[in-house]
């Protein structure tokens, strides 16, 4: 079979059981990983679904230029879709997010935009965005797409990635669990999943130091690309039954695990995740399945404490 371009091939990734990280009498533990797909995370579903939504309903063409304001992935995924259909694309993001992202972004050919992150990642993450706003209002041009509130993001996640897990699974889900970036993947695969499987539990899982949903306030943290300080307008807040606060050393330590006990090679919130669904499977016990989500690869965070 043949591709017509590599958008075309994005999707489809495995899910995996962990076998050696769950304690004997817990639930199994499946995880999909997200750092198979396409531009190594989950975030180019979405870049190319707002994409194409944005090109069907034509509010892009030709010289649109594509601005967004990212905390790392969304920026990778928005620079490969700009590379393969052709538009200019800019990408703003904190100067706290790992090197590697910045170059990634910057090797699919599209200009990043750094704002200085002085520690309160919530107000840098808004001024990204009224730099991309101000930019859209000066050039009639640029387009952003708005992953916070975008329903083209949560989207994808019902119609693909939660269709993908129903499909993989052939059976009941009795947990699942998602960290909070701009809530998409909770809200779009909760739903899905939620659909066939009503009485199922779903935790929303936050940093320690970014636990706004528990009424914690807002530090720095190291779980890039979710615990972004703000309740994003996209999150169903009715999805989840309960939220589990994972540190940063719980997070490292099970991102680092995934790859020595299982060969998995995951990003740092997809220790979070596992993290979070090791207790959920723990609660739950044997002969029951949670899911949770890898989004990305560890491959962007050679420079961050989880390669020390
Ligand atoms: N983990 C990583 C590494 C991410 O880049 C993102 C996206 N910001 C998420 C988790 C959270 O995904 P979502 O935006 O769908 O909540």
């Amino acid at each position: 079979m043949i591709y017509d371009n590599i958008l075309e091939a994005m999707g489809g990734t495995p899910l995996i059981r962990l076998n050696h990280m769950p304690e004997p009498e817990s639930a199994q533990v499946l995880v999909k990983f997200e750092g198979l797909n396409v531009g190594g995370s989950i975030k180019t579903r979405t870049a190319y679904n707002m994409i194409k939504d944005a090109e069907e309903k034509g509010l892009i063409g030709e010289d649109t230029i594509i601005v967004e304001p990212t905390s790392g992935n969304q920026g990778i995924g928005l620079a490969l879709v700009g590379a393969v259909r052709g538009y200019q694309t800019k990408i703003i993001m904190p100067d706290s997010v790992s090197e590697e992202r910045r170059k990634l972004v910057e090797h699919y050919g599209a200009e990043v935009i750094l704002i200085h992150d002085d520690g309160n990642i919530g107000a840098c993450i808004e001024e990204c965005l009224q730099t991309a706003l101000s930019m859209a209002k000066q050039d009639s041009r640029v387009f952003v797409p708005q992953q916070f509130e975008n329903p083209a993001n949560p989207a994808v996640h019902r119609s693909q990635t939660g269709i993908e897990i129903l499909e993989q699974v052939n059976g009941p889900i009795h947990g699942f669990c998602s960290g909070i970036g701009t809530g998409g993947t909770i809200t779009g695969v909760g739903e899905t999943i939620r659909e066939k499987n009503p009485d199922m539990e779903i935790w929303a899982v936050e940093p320690e130091h970014a636990a706004i949903l528990s009424g914690g306030s807002i530090g720095t943290h190291l779980q890039m690309g979710i615990g972004d300080g703000l309740i994003p307008e996209i999150l169903n807040q009715q999805i989840y039954n309960e939220v589990c606060i994972i540190t940063d050393e719980e997070a490292l330590s099970t991102s680092k695990r995934l790859a020595a006990e299982e060969g998995i090679m995951c990003g740092i919130s997809s220790g979070t995740n596992v993290a979070a669904a090791l207790k959920l499977a723990k609660k739950l016990g044997k002969g029951k399945t949670v899911v949770t989500i890898l989004p990305d690869t560890a491959e962007r965070y050679f420079s961050t404490p989880l390669f020390e």
